[in-house]
């Protein structure tokens, strides 16, 4: 079984968001531990921890994600961010050890303005600190990026340039985001296109090193180089990029989590059926 699922929101507390993906029939997720948008972490009762525990494994969700926080940048100058993302990453490797999470999503940082091959170097030197400590059941995903100004890991001979600094054991592998690499070039709305993108990844992270995917749509043009998700089909990759994309035998298989907009309550059920219905339609069907 493919496993699909959603991020979900964790107002409410840590349990709500695995109901959240349970009403929406999920066989996977992706969660914040905390705001994104802030350096605070939310302190956890045992219980709170307990009962999202009991619920993922009540209702066989896995793998359970974290994406970690948007203020990291472990490739920044300023050594102050530096220190507090490598210490926010190992906080979340700590959480995710806690809640029983396989995989923590890590978007690595930006060169803002420097060097990008400079700023890669100091990515690794960072997550190499981390690596140090290792000793977490949790597995790091890096994810590839939409190449905005000062992105450094939008390639995937960008982000393999990094993992090939770090020692072995923290890094369990990249996570694909499809609006991402679209975005940054690889034009999975054809068949060319997936191809190059599943030779990138054969050719530098290897194919047991693909864990998940983010499947997005993309609002901006290939290339653009906008992180804009859209709902899938509604935007540049479409319906027929989707098909042919899901049905590419090196993406086949893979957990799909979904992080399309939510204006309304009916959104993540239409993405959802929209994404059932092709894989429906694959000759593997499941
Ligand atoms: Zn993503
Ligand atoms: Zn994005």
């Amino acid at each position: 079984m493919q496993r699909i699922g959603v991020h979900t929101s964790i107002a409410g507390g840590l349990p709500a968001s695995v109901e959240r993906a349970r009403a929406l029939g999920c066989s996977t997720f992706q969660i914040f531990s905390h705001n994104p948008r802030g350096w605070a972490l939310a302190p956890r009762s045992r219980e709170e921890i307990a009962a999202f525990r009991r619920l993922t494994a009540a209702f066989n969700l896995k793998p359970v994600v974290i994406h970690t926080s948007y203020l990291i940048n472990l490739a920044s100058a300023d050594p102050v961010l530096r220190r507090k993302s490598m210490e926010m990453v190992v906080e979340e490797l700590n959480i995710a050890d806690s809640i029983g999470a396989q995989y923590v999503v890590l978007h690595t940082g930006s060169a803002s303005g420097e060097d990008p091959r400079e700023a890669r170097k100091r990515a690794a030197t960072s997550l190499a600190e981390v690596a140090a400590a290792d000793g977490w059941r949790a597995g790091l995903l890096l994810e590839n990026t939409a190449g905005e100004r000062g992105d450094i890991t939008s390639k995937i001979g960008d982000i393999a340039d990094i993992v090939r600094r770090v020692p072995s054991g923290l890094i369990a592998g990249i996570c694909l985001d499809t609006c991402h690499a679209f975005a940054a070039g690889y034009d999975i709305a054809s068949q060319e296109g997936i191809a190059v993108l599943a030779d990138d990844i054969r050719k530098h992270i290897g194919k047991r090193g693909l864990k998940l995917v983010h499947l997005n749509d993309s609002k901006g043009p290939l290339s653009s180089g906008l992180d804009r998700h859209e709902h899938i089909g509604n935007g540049r990759i479409g319906v027929e990029g989707f098909r042919r994309f899901l049905g590419h035998p090196f993406f086949s298989g893979l957990p799909l989590i979904l992080e399309t907009p939510k204006k309304k309550d009916e959104d993540d059920p239409r993405n959802l059926q929209v994404v059932r219905e092709l894989l429906r339609e694959m000759p593997s069907a499941h």
